[in-house]
């Protein structure tokens, strides 16, 4: 028997307004973030909407770990709409 494969969905939600440019996530998963010119952390390749910078991921990577080092809790992940961190 086929075992049924099941796509879960994350998605990174991170608000730029509130970023103190600490550099925590650049630091522990610069595969997802960067610093910008501005002097804010910049999530790669996302969309923006209201300072509100998404982006969706195939797998979680290392977006916990920067999640839970950002100081001002700026950074959201989600898995399949409920949030993780
Ligand atoms: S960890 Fe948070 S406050 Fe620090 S640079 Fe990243 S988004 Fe900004």
């Amino acid at each position: 028997m086929v075992g049924e494969i099941v796509m879960v969905t994350y998605k990174i939600e991170m608000d730029r307004l509130m970023c103190i440019s600490c550099g925590n996530c650049v630091e522990t998963c610069p595969d997802l973030w960067e610093m910008a010119e501005d002097g804010l952390s910049n999530l790669k390749n996302s969309e923006i909407d209201n300072d509100i910078q998404k982006k969706e991921i195939g797998d979680l990577g290392c977006s916990l770990e920067a999640a839970e080092k950002c100081p001002v809790l700026c950074i959201t992940v989600f898995e399949d709409g409920a949030e993780l961190v």
